[in-house]
């Protein structure tokens, strides 16, 4: 196994599409990396140009100590795990497992041996003697990923290879993704334009957008520390609540104005660097499950409390999902499930003032 370097790696397609504009990306060596961002951010084209099948327009891929750039795909040692499985239909299951293994000249007891060790550890034995059509979405998407197990390579990618699955298929497949991890202990790098996905998978998370990173971090700092807006609205299910307005000063404290009306007491913590921001326009971030209602909070007061209308229960058996009007906001609260007012009631609303998070209106940039 190996570490993987991207070094300022830019990707113009002809018409100009920049699809990959500098990313320089470190994963570590048997780490699980996760590149998140929606359609057409440049995620596949990152990986792609790993795997050799993208050339970049400019920077360097170094694979361990080695630059890859000038390797022809098929020399790279990597393996890559598509989305459409990609799997010989004439073949059977042994045969596609193989057959990386016969390219390379292997002999006939050591290409025994590794697929029946890749098959063994993604419980597909039983399998190899079918055809690809004659086994289920799930094993054939076993069968890709043993197809990359076999070659024992430095590093495995994964361009969104759960996204042809139905979703109860998705979620156990996402759990058998993270259970090899474990047990091979490779470097992986994954794709994916689905945020539960990345957070549940990766050691560290690559967030992009545009053709930029923006952010790199563990899962649990990309959803408590985000750099920027969209990473706070990206991460997180039912997303981030933004509301815009203003701050002021009022007896030494500072205090949030939405513009319609309500008020919302900055804590002590956070005032330091918002002071530059004072009678200026600002854009609260507060994430669903840190809003409740007044009658299942304790510590609710005028500064962290506002009024709402309750427009719709979700009901997800252990939560319900609370939307909110205020004069001129929508909110989400996540709430429990023993929590559900009345639709169309007006509901004192708490805001857990210490998690909330400050943007920049104009760059969107994270101020606290
Ligand atoms: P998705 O999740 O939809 O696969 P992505 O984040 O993986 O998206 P890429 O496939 O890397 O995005 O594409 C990035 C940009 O480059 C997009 O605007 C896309 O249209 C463009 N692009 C990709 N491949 C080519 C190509 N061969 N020629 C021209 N433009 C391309």
């Amino acid at each position: 196994m190996a570490d993987v370097k991207f070094k300022n790696i830019k990707k113009v397609f002809s018409g100009n599409v920049t699809a990959v504009s500098g990313v320089n990306l470190e994963v570590k060596d048997k780490e699980f990396m996760v590149l998140l961002g929606p359609s057409g951010c440049g995620k596949s084209t990152t990986l792609r140009a790993l795997a050799g099948l993208e050339t970049p327009t400019s920077g360097d891929i170094l694979l361990g100590d080695k630059s890859v750039i000038n390797i022809p795909a098929k020399d790279r040692d990597i393996a890559m795990v598509f989305q459409n499985y990609a799997l010989y239909p004439h073949m059977n299951v042994y045969g596609n497992l193989a057959f990386a293994l016969k390219l390379r000249r292997y002999s006939r007891a050591e290409i025994e041996r590794r697929v029946n060790e890749a098959a063994q550890i993604l419980g597909i034995s039983h399998l190899l003697k079918r055809k690809p059509k004659e086994i289920s979405g799930g094993e054939r998407q076993r069968v890709a990923v043993g197809r990359a197990i076999v070659r024992k390579p430095q590093a495995f990618l994964f361009d969104e290879p759960l996204s042809n699955l139905d979703a109860k298929l998705r979620v156990q497949m996402r759990t058998e993704i993270k259970k090899l991890h474990i047990k091979i202990k490779a470097t992986m790098l994954y794709v994916t334009h689905d945020q539960t996905e990345a957070m549940t998978l990766g050691d560290r998370v690559a967030i992009m957008k545009n053709g930029k990173l923006l952010q790199v971090d563990t899962p649990l700092d990309v959803y408590d520390k985000p750099v920027n807006k969209f990473v706070a609205g990206f991460i997180g299910s039912p997303p981030m609540n933004f509301i815009d307005g203003t701050l002021y000063k009022s007896n030494g404290a500072l205090y949030f104005q939405e513009k319609d009306g309500f008020n919302l007491k900055v804590p002590e913590q956070a005032q330091d660097k918002l002071f530059d921001y004072l009678n200026q326009d600002i854009t609260l971030g507060i994430r669903p499950e840190n809003l409740y209602d007044k009658l299942f909070a304790s510590y609710a007061t005028p500064d962290n409390t506002l009024a709402a209308t309750c427009d719709v229960i979700e009901t997800m058996g252990s939560q319900n999902h609370l939307f909110l009007t205020t004069k001129s906001h929508t909110l989400i609260a996540v709430v429990d499930a023993s929590n559900k007012p009345t639709v169309g009631s007006r509901v004192e609303i708490v805001f857990d003032t210490k998690k909330m998070h400050f943007f920049d209106p104009s760059t969107e940039n994270t101020i606290v």
